[in-house]
């Protein structure tokens, strides 16, 4: 029996991803197996259809950090046949193969079940992307979400996206940074109620404190952009850091912490325990307008991924891919 993928192989420096006819032996002898339906593309997969950047653990590779698809076969009393799942993080699709294959076979414990009111096409087009959104509003309600607008930087991006329209679905009211003008419209439509142009954010940090505008921040970006905002918090409000789109390197001062009692807060979607997973999905299928969700979605196929993941890594991708798998 064999299944279409998109593997990566690499000969010496070079990384090849393309698609190919893989026999099921190559699976792990051991997991759930999934007929996987969807998956998406993710920063992370931008990285791990290239050189990988010390994501993959070894090659030939098949990369897509997230998907959702039904269960064929099982070595875990949790799951039957026919249970329609999802999975986000674990290192899948960077140290395990991943999405980008019509089947996969993974550990019960790296599963949920798939929240009730989703298709496992809405569930992929909120993937890891969207859980990683929801992870990052509940870290700051958990520390006080202030009164003032809610700063979403990189909004047009996936994180940012689902980040906005959560947000507003929420009653609050939303600030979306964006590099990119022409997506100003889209943000609106998701619920941004002011659009901050990237530039606005882009210069260094000069003043380590600005006036008081953000009453918390979703920030997928990192970099100067992060140290910029941190100035700009109201006091006592928390900043979710999600990404580093923007770089890794932080050039803060430590001001904003000691005068401003800013909470700055990690979030980490990869190794999220099984309650919190369960959680999360089922507040997104609650909350998220699906209407909102749908005008996100950029569908697309295996064949398709190789330019998808050069785009992502060029902050080029608007809103969340949607890869159809099974064809
Ligand atoms: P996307 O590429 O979809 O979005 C990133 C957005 O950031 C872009 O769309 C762009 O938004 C903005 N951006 C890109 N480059 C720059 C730059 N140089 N300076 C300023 N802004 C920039 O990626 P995702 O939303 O999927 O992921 C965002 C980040 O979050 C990534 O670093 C990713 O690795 C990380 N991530 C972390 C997770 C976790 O568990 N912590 C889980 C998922 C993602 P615009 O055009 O609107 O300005």
């Amino acid at each position: 029996m064999s299944f279409k993928a998109l593997l990566v192989e690499k000969t010496g420096d070079e990384t090849r991803a393309s698609v190919q006819e893989i026999d099921e032996g190559r699976l792990p002898e051991a997991g759930v197996t999934v007929a996987v339906e969807y998956s998406t593309v993710n920063y992370k997969d931008g990285l791990c259809m290239g050189p990988g950047g010390g994501l993959v653990r070894s090659y030939p590779h098949v990369p897509g950090i997230d998907f959702a698809g039904t269960v064929e076969a099982s070595d875990d009393d949790r799951y039957k046949p026919g249970d329609k799942v999802v999975l986000t993080g674990w290192r899948v699709g960077e140290a395990h193969w991943g999405g980008y294959a019509q089947k996969a076979r993974v550990k019960a414990d790296w599963l949920v079940p798939l929240p009730g009111g989703l298709t496992t096409r809405q569930a992929m087009a909120v993937g890891t992307a969207g859980f990683t959104a929801m992870l990052a509003v509940q870290a700051l309600e958990d520390h006080g979400l202030k009164a003032g607008p809610i700063l979403v930087t990189g909004a047009a991006g996936g994180v940012g996206s689902v980040a906005v329209a959560l947000l507003a679905a929420m009653g609050r009211e939303v600030a979306a940074v964006t590099g990119r003008p022409e997506q100003a419209d889209y943000l609106r439509d998701l619920g941004a109620t002011r659009i901050v142009p990237r530039e606005d954010l882009a210069e260094t940090v000069k003043r380590p404190l600005e006036s008081e505008a953000w009453g918390g921040c979703v920030d997928a970006v990192g970099g100067a952009m992060l140290a910029r905002v941190l100035g700009q918090m109201e006091y006592g409000a928390s900043v979710a850091a999600v990404g580093l789109a923007g770089g890794a390197d932080l050039p803060a001062k430590v001001i904003p912490f000691l005068l401003r009692a800013v909470n700055l807060l990690g979030i980490d979607s990869v190794l999220q325990p099984y309650e919190n997973r369960v959680r999360a999905w089922d507040r997104l299928a609650r909350l998220l307008p699906m209407e909102k969700l749908e005008s996100m979605v950029v569908p697309a196929t295996l064949e398709d991924l190789p330019k998808l993941g050069a785009d992502i890594l060029k902050g080029r991708v608007r809103g969340r891919v949607v890869v159809d798998v099974g064809g």
